[in-house]
């Protein structure tokens, strides 16, 4: 019998889980440790965060689910990883806090023969002054801060109903960080709701980013099919901002955000601010904190994991000069290279490099959209680690089989514009490979054929179609692993 510990219970998490139990019989333990009782459909907090759907239609209890499938759910953190045990025992385990409940609080050991580290990501809000939902800006990223977000935007609008003018500030928040896709569907969805409620000549609509240029969107830019036209996002993306009214700063990393003002560095070097009534602003990304330690106790976090607490995988982390980046940098098994029996899932494993090109203030800052981790590769390296997990179990041997690097997986993105069976509209791009391949294909660094991205009606319900269906793939609804990720 084999024991397999799951950390996080979220995209990555919830898909591994899922996977090891439908592939493994019942004589091996599944364990899933998880903080947050329900699994919360991410992507959606954005219509949460616009009041177009409730935090109810985003999340549902996970303890049902896994007792259904029979594997065990703990609702704690995970604190620290032995994965030589300790001395007496030699057995590898996880140190994990109960977070709710009678136990709250209780520490307790949790063994293991194989760890999925889903952890995704500390939202580092810390890492900019004055940045976060605590204290001087709002945010989206989880379905609690998207709902409390929709709370403020509506005084907002009702100052517009009243004549009075407002100023939107939305995009990212710290000069390194990512998900900028999410903040900018946030900023394409208010300005369709400001113009749905006729209220345009009260709004001003600005987004700030840390990108180099709009479009870049952490994965250097693309160039898209659209219309029989080959076309920079960059181009695809300003003439969405232009129609929806939204003007731009790019380059710019805020490194200060006060009630009401924001300062930012840009990429010449000046200091500049701006102004705003609302704001929301994605911070930078980091790892959530877990520590490791060998048998003897002495602290190996940094054999395990890179400065930013994300766990190190199968990737070559070399510093490399930006000229010198290869596809073959990025992992393509998840599997630690210091404990064969570790793997990291999702947001949790540690990239080589950013995939855009690192930028420079003239101060020297670095001002960079950082890769961008998105949902359809997070599901599918939580699926394949499982599966290979799986596989070495059944045959006794440390093969990886399923395989799935962002150099050569693809994905599908669908920013929602606006929401509506009628009038809604969303940007359907789809790009392959996430990261370039320069040597496949020198041309555009991608395969053209398979890069395109359009906007519409057939998006929206795309977008829509897609929430209830993860909802029910995440449920284990019956013939649940039909569904791709
Ligand atoms: C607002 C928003 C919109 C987005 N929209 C899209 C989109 O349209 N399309 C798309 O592809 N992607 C989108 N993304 C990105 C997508 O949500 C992420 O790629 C995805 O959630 C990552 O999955 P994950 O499992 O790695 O991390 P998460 O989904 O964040 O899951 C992490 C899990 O780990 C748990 N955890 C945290 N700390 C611990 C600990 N110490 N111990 C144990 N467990 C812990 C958490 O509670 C959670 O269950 C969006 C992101 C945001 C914020």
């Amino acid at each position: 019998m084999s024991k397999v510990l799951i950390l996080g219970a979220g995209i990555s998490g919830h898909t591994a889980a899922l996977t090891v139990r439908r592939k493994l019989g019942k004589s091996h333990e599944i364990v899933v440790v998880s903080p947050n009782s329900n699994y919360q459909w991410v992507p959606s907090n954005i219509w949460v965060g616009i009041g177009l759907m409730t935090t109810k239609q985003v999340i549902f209890p996970l303890a049902p689910v896994y007792k259904k499938q029979g594997i065990t759910f703990k609702q704690a953190k995970a604190l620290s990883i032995h994965p030589e045990g300790d001395a007496q025992t030699g057995k590898a385990y996880v140190n994990i806090e109960y977070v709710s409940g009678s136990n709250k609080g209780t520490i307790e050991k949790v063994d293991y023969d194989y760890l999925i580290n889903a952890t995704g990501p500390k939202l580092n809000f810390a890492a900019t002054e004055g940045l976060g939902p605590d204290k001087n800006s709002l945010s989206v990223c989880t379905y609690d801060h998207a709902a409390h977000t929709w709370e403020n935007l509506q005084q907002h609008f009702a100052r517009m109903e009243k004549g009075e003018k407002q100023t939107f500030l939305v995009g990212t928040g710290n000069p390194m960080a990512t998900c900028q896709g999410a903040a900018f569907e946030y900023a394409l969805n208010i300005a369709f709701e400001v113009n749905r409620r006729k209220l345009n000549k009260f709004a001003e609509i600005i987004w700030i980013s840390n990108e180099y240029e709009l479009g870049d969107f952490g994965m250097g830019g693309a160039y898209i099919n659209q219309g029989g036209y080959t076309t920079p996002t960059k181009i695809f993306a300003e003439s969405v901002f232009k129609e929806y009214g939204i003007s731009w700063i790019v380059g710019a990393g805020i490194t200060k955000v006060e009630p009401g003002i924001a300062y930012y560095e840009n990429l010449a070097g000046e200091f500049h601010t701006v102004k705003f009534d609302f704001s929301m602003l994605i911070p930078a990304f980091a790892g959530v904190g877990l520590k490791a330690y060998d048998k003897n106790a002495q602290e190996i976090t940094a054999q395990l994991f890179a400065p930013n607490g994300l766990m190190k995988v199968d990737a070559d982390y070399t510093p490399k000069d930006y000229e010198d980046w290869k596809a073959s940098d990025w992992p393509s098994i998840y599997q630690n290279p210091s404990y064969a029996n570790i793997y990291a899932a999702g947001i949790a494993f540690a990239p080589p490099h950013t995939i855009s090109k690192p930028m420079f203030s003239k101060n020297g800052t670095q001002i960079t959209a950082t890769a961008p981790r998105t949902g359809m590769p997070s599901g599918v390296m939580g699926r394949i680690v499982a599966e290979n997990i799986v596989e070495q179990i059944r045959t006794g041997t440390n093969t990886h089989k399923h395989r799935a690097s962002m150099s050569k997986m693809g994905a599908a993105c669908i920013i929602s514009a606006g929401y509506g069976i009628r009038q809604g509209k969303a940007a359907v791009m789809t790009v392959f490979p996430i990261v370039q391949d320069w040597d496949k294909f020198p041309k555009w660094g991608r395969n053209i054929n398979y890069t395109v991205g359009e906007i519409g009606l057939a998006g929206h319900w795309m977008k829509l179609f897609m929430h209830y269906m993860f909802i029910y793939k995440a449920k284990a609804l019956p013939f649940w692993w039909m569904i791709p990720e």
